[in-house]
Parts: structure tokens; sequence; C-alpha cells
């Protein structure tokens, strides 16, 4: 019995329809096929079904054998044809994604600063702590192959069996577990559907009905699966290597007994040191105990270096392998804003960098006494100085730093983080939180800046030569109105709460500005016909590219507001990638070039009567905020931790003008 469709599920079968796709399937006797072009895989595995990687508009066939065959291919063909099957049900599956953010360069310090002792990384989370050191290096499972007689077959199926059981029952409790937060129970579940999938478990039993020991078979089906992903061409499946790989680790664990380390018992003040935190160990991790951070992998805008500034952690990150040469050290002397480590530190650099972290305790304690400080020009003009957000798990970090709102909510993380494209009700809800939270300050949310470095579930990406030059921001979205609408209904959605404005990333012509307002009125159109409450939201572009600087005073006429992006304006203005340390003696803020492009820009807003602000990380600089205002900026928006040193520097009278609490 076979039927044969095109495919109307929207963005295909990736990994939420794939999932409820294989669900429906095993809720029928019958074997279950699905072949795309002359390949038939097993519908009632999602490992396979994502492999063979079944996209929107293309043509399939469901193929069953068995009793119920007939109905099997009724209702799955009945799913393909349903543009929105699996993506209906809210806050869909999320996972982790092994893809880190783009890293932004950061400037080598001077050459003295290294020396023998000292390991440069990324400065990626301010602070200085001499701490323990705990290492955390789950260790690889020791495959010692050996064969199995035949006799005894049945019984190491039963143990593997006993095994995953185990791990599915570890997840069940940990999706119980009412504090675990929305994005890592997606997480879990994520893995939980593959800890029960036939690709990887029935290809495990498979290798021991040969006669091979459990723990080898399921290092083997590991192994085998995770090549078949990491070898595909479509760069979100390939990251999903590391679920298999993490599900696959577990169960080899469970056989032989062993728990898998946790960072919950790591000591107070100790500084953690390891190759990558995945997000679920992070999320787990005590992070107001933990001294400090070190890990191999990561840049200064992943999650890990976003996590570690909302919390105030001290954190190098990137070391690469030389992370390894401090697995073996008693104690860390760690020194986040310049950017490097010292294993079993000597005595000066330990009391340089106790020196160091008691004068950013009591800095700390200094700079709360303006937390609540609302800056002012000596005209009465309120200095907005608002937070870089990257998730809703930042606010209360913000807040609690005093933010005046957020100058800048970049909406990638939302989008990497889940497995399909995250639905207009999620965004929805996701932006009314956050302009809820910070009321009445106004939110900035910015739309979607993702290019060719950074994949996302749905979205298929072509491979650039220069991906900064490339397919990003504003171009992608234009291209992509399927994407981008469902992202603006849902900002106009949100903009009910009175205090949202959105703003536009990369924009080079004024075109973008045209077109963006185009698809909302679209969106309104649409919103209005199914009676969706929204509201209009007042939008603004992120001026960051020498094209944009020039046009400025053109684009001031049809926009509400500028807000500076300095890290992409200052690379592009220098045409120096900010990624390349090579060129970082030009990836500077302070050259004139890009000074001058700032003046510009702000003396544009100011001509046109358009706020003007900036959230590119030099908004941040207490050496620079006197300038940046006396052009004319109004708002300017960093990291959470940099907040009350910018109010101190304004009310310090850095602008030769009383600013008041
Ligand atoms: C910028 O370019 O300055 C900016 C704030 O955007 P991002 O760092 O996210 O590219
Ligand atoms: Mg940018």
């Amino acid at each position: 019995m076979e039927r044969s469709t095109i495919v109307r599920v929207h963005e295909g079968l990736h990994a939420r329809p794939a999932t409820r796709f294989v669900r429906l399937a095993k809720s029928f006797e019958a074997d279950v096929e699905i072949v795309k072009e002359g390949k038939a895989v097993s519908a009632k595995s999602s490992v396979k079904l994502m492999l063979l990687s079944v996209k929107e508009n293309q043509e399939v066939t469901v193929r069953a054998n068995g009793a119920d065959a007939a109905e099997a291919v009724e209702a799955l063909i009945g799913y393909l044809e349903n543009p929105r099957a699996g993506l209906d049900e809210e806050q869909g599956t999320e996972t982790k994604t092994a893809v880190e953010p783009t890293t932004k360069a950061v400037a080598p310090e001077a050459a003295n600063d290294e020396s023998k002792d000292r390991l440069r990384g990324v400065a990626a989370s301010e602070g200085a702590a001499v701490g323990r050191a705990f290492a955390f290096f789950p260790r690889q499972v020791d495959r010692q192959p050996h064969l199995v007689a035949a006799h005894e077959i049945d019984a190491e199926i039963a143990r593997l069996r006993t095994a995953v059981g185990q791990v599915r029952a570890r997840m069940t409790k940990a999706l119980a577990d009412a504090s675990l937060a929305e994005s890592d129970r997606a997480i879990v579940a994520a893995l939980m559907d593959i800890a029960a999938d036939e690709a990887l478990i029935g290809g495990a039993e498979a290798l021991v009905r040969k006669g091979l020991d459990a723990v080898s078979a399921v290092i083997g089906a590991t192994e085998a699966t995770a090549a078949e992903f990491a070898a595909v061409e479509d760069s979100y499946l390939r990251a999903r290597t590391d679920d298999i790989n993490a599900v696959g680790r577990q169960i080899s664990l469970a056989l032989l007994g062993e728990e898998e380390p946790d960072l919950s018992g790591i000591p107070d003040g100790a500084i953690l040191i390891a190759d990558d935190i995945g997000a679920w160990d992070l999320a787990r991790a005590p992070l107001n105990r933990i001294g400090g951070i070190v890990c191999g992998k990561g840049g200064a805008t992943s999650h890990i270096a976003i996590i570690a500034r909302s919390h105030s952690v001290p954190a190098v990150l990137g070391l690469g392998d030389r992370i390894r040469d401090l697995a073996m050290a008693k104690e860390i002397a760690i020194d986040g804003g310049r950017g490097w480590v010292a294993a079993d530190p000597d005595e000066p650099t330990r009391s340089e960098i106790l020196k160091l972290g008691e004068a950013a305790v009591k800095e700390r304690a200094m700079l709360a006494a303006f937390k609540d400080t609302v800056p002012r020009r000596a005209d009465g003009t309120v200095i907005e100085v608002a937070a870089n957000l990257g998730s809703l798990e930042e606010i209360e970090a913000a807040k609690e730093a005093g933010a005046m709102g957020v100058g800048l909510f970049r909406t990638e993380l939302l989008f990497m983080r889940h497995t399909h494209l995250p639905s207009e009700d999620l965004q929805a809800e996701t932006y009314a939180t956050l302009a809820k939270a910070f009321a009445p300050w106004p939110v900035i949310i910015r739309t979607l800046d993702i290019g060719g470095d950074k994949p996302v579930a749905g979205i298929e990406f072509p491979q650039e030569e220069n991906p900064f030059l490339g397919w990003r921001g504003i171009r992608m979205c234009l291209d992509r109105p399927d994407i981008f609408k469902v992202q603006l209904r849902a900002l106009l959605r949100a903009a009910v709460n009175g205090n949202v404005k959105v703003m536009l990333p990369m924009v080079s012509d004024l075109a973008e500005v045209e077109q963006s307002k185009v698809l909302i009125e679209e969106c309104i159109a649409e919103l209005t016909a199914s009676s969706t409450p929204f509201a209009r939201f007042e939008l603004g572009v992120m001026i960051e590219t020498p094209a944009a600087v020039l046009i400025a005073p053109q684009l001031a006429k049809h926009v509400a507001f500028f807000s500076i992006g300095t890290n992409d304006l200052t690379q592009y203005i220098m045409a120096a990638d900010r990624l390349n340390s090579a060129v970082a003696r030009l990836n500077d803020v302070t050259n004139p070039a890009v000074m001058a492009a700032i003046e510009i820009t702000a003396k544009a807003a100011v001509e046109a009567g358009i706020m003007v602000g900036m959230c590119g990380e030099a908004a941040g600089r207490p050496d620079l905020i006197a300038r940046f205002i006396r052009s004319g900026l109004t708002e300017l928006s960093m990291s959470p931790s940099s907040i009350q040193r910018a109010k101190k520097a304004i009310a310090e009278g850095v602008l030769g003008a009383g600013a008041t609490g």
C-alpha cells in the first residue's frame, strides 16, 4: 500500500514536525516507510527521517505494510499535506544548539602582559578571582569491545534496554522538576526523543545481536548515527551531532553503572575549568557560587559569556587546546577583564589578582549607589542607560543593575535555540514578557540579524565567501517574508504593551526601510482581519554600515530613531574583520574615521529631530560617554554589568554639566 504526495508542511520535516510524524507513524502497527528520491527510510525513526531531509514542496511516497496499512498511509499523507503540521503546539521542542553565536574580536592586550605563566584567552566577563580549580572534563567512555556468547545475547539486550530505561527515567524526572527553565525542559525533551529512536537504539541492539557487548554497541551505533548527521550539508542538522553523542554517552555510562558528573557539587568560589559547557550543564550550574569560568571554547558573545556577564562571574574563554594545561592545576587565578588565567599562581600573581578582586568587590558596592540614578543633560533631557539582552533569562540581572529599559534585544538566540522557527505566539509572548518587565521604559527589539555563520533551524543559508558582507540581517529577512512577517506580527502584538520599539539591523539602503514598512502594513492588515489585538510601534534602524552613515539624513526622514552599532560599524568603516585578531589594531572605535561616522550619524538625527542612541560595545565606555552625549546621543545601551559605571560617569559630571539622580 503506497501513496505519493507533495509535502506542504511548513519548512518541511525538520525537528518538531518530524518528531510528530514519527509519533503518528508509531501509532500504527504496519511497517511504514517514507521514500524520497528513491531512498526509503523507516517512518518510525525521527533520526532517519531528519537525515532524509524532507523539504517543503518535495515529492515523497508513504509506503506501508501490515494490518492497518491503509489507515497509516491515509493519516501520514494527511499530515504531510498540512502546512501547519507539528508547528501548532506552543513552545515546541527546543534543543540546545551546538553552535555558538559569532565571537567578537577582543583586542589582544599589549604583548608584555603575556608571560609564560599566564594563558591569554578571550576576555569574556570582567572580574578577578583566585580559587580552587574545578576541572569539568567529562571523561570519554572507554571502549573495550568484547564478544558476547550466543546464549548471553538476550541478557545483554535486556541490559541495554534497562540502561535506556534508566536514562529515559532520569530525563522524565528532570522534566517533572517544576524549577526547570522552559528552554532547558525543551533540551531534555529533545534528548529523550533521541533516546527512544530506533536508529540509535535499534542500531545498538542489532550490533549486540551480532555478538558485540552493549557498551561497544551503543558507542558504535552512536558514532554511526552521529557520522551521518555530521556528513549532511544542512548546517543545522550537522549541529545535531552533539545531541546524538550526548544521549549515546548517557546510555553507555548507565551500562557501566557510572554517573554523569554534574556541576551542582562545585565548591564555593571555585574556578570552573572546562573545554565547553553545554546549555544543559550551564543551566544546572550554581552560578552564584562559582568564582570564575575558563573554557577552551567560546567567545565574547557566546552563550557562556553572556550568562557569565549577567551573573558577574569572571570568565576567560577560547583558550583552545591550552585548556588541557589547566586540567591538573590545584588553584587558578583569573582576570576576566584582561582575559588571562594562571595555573597555580605564584605569590605576586596571587596577590595582584586578590587585590584586583577585592577592588572589584569594593567597586561593585560603590557603584550600587548609582543603580537608581536617572542621568540627565544640563537641559534636563534624560539619558537612557539601557541594557543589551539576548534572552529573557537576563532580565533580572539587567533590572538589578538599574537598566532604564532595553536598547537592544537580540532576537537571534530565540531563533537559534529552537529546533524549528519560533512560532508567532511564542515570539509575541517573549517580546511581551520583555516589554512588561521594563515598562514604562522602552524596549528596543531588533529584528532577526542572522547570517551564514549561525545556523537556524528552518532557514537554509548558502555557503558564502564573506558572510559579513553577505546575506544577513535585513537582507535575509526581506528575501524571506514568510519568516520576517511572523516576527513583525509578533512584534505588533507585543506592542499593545505600549513600550515596544523595533529596529532593523544591517540597513544599507533606504529601500530596505521602505520594503519593511510595506510588510509591516501587510501584517497590520492581517491582524486587523483576524481581529487580533495589536498596536503600531516606533520603527528605527541600526546604523552599522558606512552606507547607512552616508545616507543618515535621508534615513532620518523615514524612521523614528537611530541606534549606532559600533561593533559592526567599526569593522565596516575600517574594513577590518571583527573576528580577526590580526587586524584587531584597526578594529578600534576611537579611530578618527569611526568617530567621524558617529558624529555624522548623530548630527543627521539631531537635525531631523529623531532620537539617536548607541548599542555597540562602545556605549558602555566611561571614557567615551561624554563625547557621545555631546554629539547628541540620548540613549546608551550596554551589557548590564556596565550600566552602573556608565551612570556614574554621567552623573559625576563628565558632561561638564550636572547629571542628577
Ligand atoms: C553592533 O554591531 O554594534 C551591534 C550592537 O550588533 P551585533 O553586535 O549584534 O552585531
Ligand atoms: Mg551588528
